[in-house]
């Protein structure tokens, strides 16, 4: 669709032109770089403008190389640059479009930055071009390519309900909470994608409260704030995300709390996201919290091993990089905790391969692992997560195999189980076999009571996960075992 592609090349080019222009001096941005305009996205292409033949010899030379390792970092994808020359009659006009508002690059930038605060109401006909970009939506986020898993198996189905309900939701509002890069931003975007495609009419509005607050603030600047709540109060289906941003905002909690009560009143469609239960929201209104925890809550587990595997393999497939089983479990071994930070490796191991041309070896991986966590790449065979379990908990290795129901010995052996579904690639029936042959479902069991209290926050495991992880890493730098991968 042209205007989708037009725009999402406008606005991905103004992203890019603000992080280059933090690497090249202020001269050379002028010079070479802002002349070039932005045409259209197709799929992985971004065609910009040159002012001539030259123009364009001299970027390809010189920056093409270091602007498409940003467009990567930015988009998480390979997006590769294309150039036209522009016919001499466009030129003039691409020029004048380009210069007349701002005459450094400091000021286009911040031009460019500028979007409406607020959009129109559209009165005719909606297409799903204006749909998707009066609501704020990033089409990449839709329920086909997240990847579902026990950790959020549960948050997806209550999304996709939500999502499938034209009319009122018998779970009002639904809020999800989890860790920071699990998928929240994922699946409240993907209901929203949902939405309005099947109905492009449908007045979807996506907002972080960060967003909101913004347009708040910016509402009482112009003396507009009728027309904010107007606004807000007319939306069908409303995504906020990152509620926890609220908290202490007190003038904008209530602006909010008032859209909120309309909006749940005529039976609109409410998601929230936030990063914490929502009894440790703090700096909140009581009537906000009750609110927030009036519909249904569900949170969202780090994923399992066979989840983050899976996440990999269908980015790879997305981007169609050739992401070998060994490599997959390398990094899903690693990465244990957030997506994001999954993704972060994968995305720059297929940068650095692609555009570099390197292979993927596992030294390449397990520096880009190092470099991004500080943690050395390696997986610990099962002997090593129980000897550094025993002696964290100055035990004998034999105690976590044998038959004993201390107290002290059954706690360590469920940590050295937990680890060993995140570190190791085994089944949960190999995994108890290690552990003098017990069944699957005491690995289960383990791994589920551990997990809940991590998930609680009960900073003694937190404690003794960070501190096993880092044991566990050490062992790897020294070297200490030749069997590591
Ligand atoms: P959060 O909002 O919780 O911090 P995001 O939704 O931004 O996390 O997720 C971080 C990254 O991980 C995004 O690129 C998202 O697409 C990806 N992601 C998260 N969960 C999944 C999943 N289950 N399947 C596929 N990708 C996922
Ligand atoms: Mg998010």
């Amino acid at each position: 669709m042209p205007e989708i592609e037009a725009s999402a090349a406008t606005h991905l080019w103004s992203r890019l032109l603000e992080a280059f222009a933090a690497q090249i001096p202020e001269q050379s941005l002028l010079t070479w770089i802002q002349p070039l305009t932005p045409q259209r996205l197709e799929g992985s292409l971004l065609y910009l403008a040159a002012p001539s033949h030259f123009h364009r010899e001299w970027i390809e030379g010189h920056y093409i190389e270091r602007m498409e390792v940003i467009l990567c970092e930015l988009c998480g994808e390979q997006i590769r640059l294309r150039f036209e020359v522009l016919a001499r009659n466009e030129e003039i006009a691409a020029h004048e479009g380009n210069t007349k508002p701002a005459q450094s690059a400091k000021k286009r930038l911040t031009a460019q930055r500028m979007m409406p605060q607020i959009n129109e109401a559209s009165g005719g006909q909606p297409r799903l071009a204006a749909s998707l970009s009066e609501s704020r939506l990033n089409s990449r986020y839709l329920f086909d390519n997240f990847i579902e898993g026990d950790s959020n198996s549960f948050a997806r189905a209550a999304c996709l309900a939500i999502a499938d309900t034209s009319h009122r939701s018998p779970w009002n509002p639904l809020l999800i909470y989890a860790g920071t890069g699990l998928g929240k931003t994922h699946l409240l975007q993907a209901i929203g994608n949902h939405v309005v495609r099947r109905d492009p009419k449908a007045r979807v509005l996506y907002a972080s409260s960060e967003k909101f607050t913004q347009d708040f603030i910016e509402s009482v600047k112009n003396r507009a704030t009728t027309d904010f709540s107007q606004y807000y109060r007319s939306i069908d289906l409303l995504l906020v995300d990152d509620i926890q941003f609220f908290a202490a905002k007190e003038r904008t909690q209530t602006e909010f709390f008032h859209a909120f009560n309309t909006l749940y009143q005529n039976g609109k469609r409410i998601v929230l996201s936030s990063d914490r239960p929502v009894n440790e929201l703090a700096g909140f209104d009581e009537r906000l919290i009750s609110r927030f925890g009036s519909g249904l809550v569900t949170n969202i587990d780090p994923p399992d091993y066979e989840t983050r595997v899976a996440i990999l393999k269908e980015r790879a497939e997305e981007d169609k990089f050739p992401l070998s089983n060994e490599v997959a479990d390398l990094i899903a071994t690693h990465i244990t905790n957030n997506i994001r930070d999954l993704e972060g490796v994968y995305v720059t191991l297929m940068a650095r391969c692609q555009l570099l041309k390197l292979p993927p070896t596992r030294e390449l991986i397990r520096e880009i692992i190092r470099d991004k966590t500080g943690h050395v790449a390696g997986r610990p065979p099962v002997e090593k997560i129980q000897e550094v379990v025993a002696d964290y908990f100055h035990l004998p290795v034999e105690a976590l195999r044998g038959k004993s129901r201390k107290k002290e010995i059954v706690f360590a052996r469920m940590i050295a189980m937990t680890l060993m579904t995140e570190l190791t690639p085994h089944s949960l029936k190999t995994i108890g076999n290690f552990f003098g042959g017990r069944d699957h479902s005491t690995v289960i069991h383990a791994r589920d009571t551990i997990n809940n209290l991590r998930t609680d926050n009960d900073q003694s495991i937190i404690d003794t996960f960070q501190a096993l992880e880092r044991r566990l890493s050490l062992c790897t730098l020294k070297g200490s075992n030749g069997g590591y991968v």
